[in-house]
Order: structure tokens, then C-alpha cells, then sequence
């Protein structure tokens, strides 16, 4: 296979250009009468190898000691690199603490919330603005190892498009281990993909993904879904796995249900938005029909005089039957309409154009 990473005319080389100027930031600390920026000056193009998005909600315990281990590894690579951390409406001192590291490291960049969007809306800021060629997501809670960075890069110019880690040993409550185990199977079953983990903040990608897919609501459990539809490639990597140190999880139990609510977003807006009577439309035909054989049965032994159809619960079941199956078809229908009359969305997703 030809190496992507020199061989494509979709990946430009890195131009050289003098380190990233400190950004100013926009933080609701800054008083509002501040001189108006130079909007409409032209973006200076610029590009990094490696760009870290950390999404994070009340993480101030181990910022500093994330950051430390990320200069470290990314420090030895010898590449060009930012780190972006999303600070996703922290009420704590995550934003104060991110802040300081700023000001004595330039590869760092700080978004902040105004308030707690979620993680698929930090993931989404970060994708938007990643500037580097391979886009490294991580959480903050130091769960996840910054030493796999190395590893996952080379993955991911071996030709791989999204590489996803695989926590294979968890170090996390068993009330949280059984049902992913669960959730990961069925997500597997249901789409098609061989991966095993499908949450796992820890993951490389392409430039190409992350300015791609769309990440939004709670999605980002399933974005190997999303990016796997646009027919991106995607690989697995066992990385190692530590315990929450500091602060706690910001997923309860009602991540279960969401999980499974996004779980069927996800199938739905991946396969069925541009055709949604292939998924009403069966399920509809199937009910109307086993309706119709059931009532067209009694029918017959009431006309024969066997049976009178009054006394038969099975007629009613059989007629809700067909009434359901109409529903359900009729549902399809009008998926069809709205989604046809909406069909401005890129429905592709162009790998290369050779011009
Ligand atoms: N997170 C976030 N916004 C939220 C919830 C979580 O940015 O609303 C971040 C969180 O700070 C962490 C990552 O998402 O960096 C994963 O969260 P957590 O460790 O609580 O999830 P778990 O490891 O328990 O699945
Ligand atoms: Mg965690």
C-alpha cells in the first residue's frame, strides 16, 4: 500500500512558518470594552504535525500533570505540535490552571464554554480548529496514557484513517465494565465493525475525519460509526488503561440509556437518512401482512360458520396488526418527503480529485 502521508495529493507538506503567535483568547474574564480585533485580516495558514484535543469539565486536579506528561512525549518526538484544551464550562479551577500553563508553553491553546456543552461539543470545537495532520483526542483525567501518542501516529501513516484504542485491561468499576462490554457488542453486531472499544477517549485520526465527520448531541460514543460510513479506514490499538487519580467520573448511569438512544441515531443517520422507508417500510410490511393472514383466516372460518368473531380477541390483534404496519409504512413515507426536500447535505465524502 502506498504511504498516504507522502504519496497523496490530499496531504500537504507542512510549510514551514514561524512558530504559532499566542492567540488571544476570549475567556469571560476579559472585560467586554476591549479594542476590536482585526477581523477581517486573512488567516495566516498554518499547519502542525500532531494536534492534541483534550476535552475536559472539572479536571483541575490533573491538568498540570497531564500537561507535564504530554510536553514530555510530544517534546521528544521532534515534530510540530499544539495541544488543544477544551474547557468544556468548568465551575472548578480547570480554566485558571490551563491559563497559567499557557502563558510558559506556546503549543498550547485554550478554548472555554460559557457553560457545560458536553464532550461531543468540546470534540467538535477541538476538530474545527485542530490545525495538525494527525488529530490525537484524549480525556483529561489522566486515564489515558500520552506515551501511546508515538505509536498511534505511526498507525495512523501506515494508512490508517482512525485509529481507536482498546482499553483490553479496564481499570474502571465493574458497574461500568459489563454494560460497555455489552454496548460494544451490540454497536459491533448492529454496524458492521470489528473494533472492540468504541468509547475510548483515546484515538488518532486523520486530518481528513476530524474535518469531516459531524460530532454533535452525545455522538461521540460512536464516531468510528460516523467516520466508518464515509468510508474511512479504521484500526485498533490496545493502549494501556489507568484508574480515575484525581475527581470522578462525569458519566453517571444515565449514560446507559443515552448510550442506547444515541446508538440508534447513529444506525439511523448513518444508513437510513437518505432512504428512511428501508427502515420503516419492512417492519410496516411485515405487520400489515402477518394482520392481514391472521384476520383473513377468521374471516373464512366465520364465513364457513366455525367461529363467530365477536368472541375472538385474535380478530382485534390481527386488525391492530394491519393499522400498525399502515402507521409504520406511512412513517417511512413521509421520512421520504422531509428527507427529500432537505437533500442539501453532503451526501459523499471525496477521497481524492486529481485534476
Ligand atoms: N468531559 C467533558 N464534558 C462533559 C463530561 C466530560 O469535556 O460534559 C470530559 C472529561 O473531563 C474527561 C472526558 O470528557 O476529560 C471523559 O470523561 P470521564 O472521565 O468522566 O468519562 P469516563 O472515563 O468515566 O467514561
Ligand atoms: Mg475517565
Amino acid at each position: 500500500m502506498p504511504d498516504p502521508m507522502t504519496s497523496s495529493p490530499d496531504h500537504p507538506t507542512p510549510q514551514p512558518v514561524p512558530p504559532a503567535p499566542a492567540q488571544q483568547q476570549r475567556g469571560a474574564q476579559q472585560p467586554r470594552s476591549r479594542p476590536p480585533q482585526p477581523r477581517n485580516q486573512p488567516q495566516q495558514q498554518q499547519w502542525a504535525d500532531v494536534s492534541v484535543v483534550i476535552p475536559l469539565y472539572n479536571e483541575e486536579g490533573s491538568l498540570k500533570e497531564l500537561n507535564q506528561q504530554l510536553r514530555s512525549t510530544l517534546g521528544r518526538m521532534n515534530i510540530r505540535y499544539e495541544i488543544l484544551y477544551i474547557d468544556d464550562g468548568s465551575t472548578d479551577h480547570s480554566f485558571q490552571i490551563l491559563r497559567d500553563l499557557k502563558r510558559n508553553d506556546r503549543h498550547l491553546k485554550v478554548i472555554r464554554f460559557r457553560r457545560n456543552y458536553g464532550k461531543s461539543a468540546a470534540l467538535a470545537v477541538g476538530f474545527e480548529k485542530a490545525q495538525g495532520n494527525v488529530v490525537i483526542t484524549m480525556d483529561a483525567d489522566l486515564q489515558d496514557d500520552p506515551a501511546e501518542i508515538p505509536s498511534m501516529k505511526r498507525r495512523i501513516e501506515e494508512g490508517y484513517d482512525l485509529i481507536s484504542g482498546w482499553k483490553k485491561v479496564r481499570r474502571d468499576p465493574i458497574s461500568k465494565t459489563i454494560p460497555s462490554r455489552f454496548f460494544n457488542y451490540v454497536t459491533g453486531v448492529l454496524t458492521g465493525i470489528k473494533i472492540h472499544d468504541f468509547n475510548c477517549g483515546l484515538k488518532a485520526y486523520r486530518r481528513e475525519v476530524v474535518k469531516s465527520v459531524k460530532v454533535y448531541g452525545e455522538l461521540h460514543r460512536y464516531i468510528p460509526v460516523l467516520a466508518h460510513w464515509e468510508g474511512f479506514r479504521i484500526g485498533e490499538m490496545v493502549v494501556q488503561h489507568r484508574a480515575r487519580k484525581y475527581g470522578k467520573t462525569k458519566f453517571g448511569l444515565g449514560r446507559f440509556w443515552k448510550g442506547f438512544l444515541d446508538l440508534l441515531t447513529a444506525l439511523f443517520t448513518t444508513r437510513f437518512l437518505r432512504r428512511p422507508l428501508h427502515l420503516f417500510g419492512p417492519i410496516g410490511l411485515f405487520l400489515t401482512l402477518a394482520g392481514s393472514v391472521i384476520d383473513l383466516w377468521l374471516v373464512i372460518e366465520w364465513i364457513r360458520g366455525l367461529t363467530s368473531l365477536g368472541n375472538r380477541p385474535l380478530f382485534l390483534a390481527g386488525s391492530m396488526l394491519i393499522v400498525i404496519g399502515i402507521q409504520f409504512i406511512s412513517l417511512g413515507l413521509l421520512g421520504e418527503m422531509i428527507s427529500k426536500t432537505r437533500a442539501t447535505a453532503e451526501e459523499y465524502s471525496i477521497r481524492e480529485f486529481l485534476k
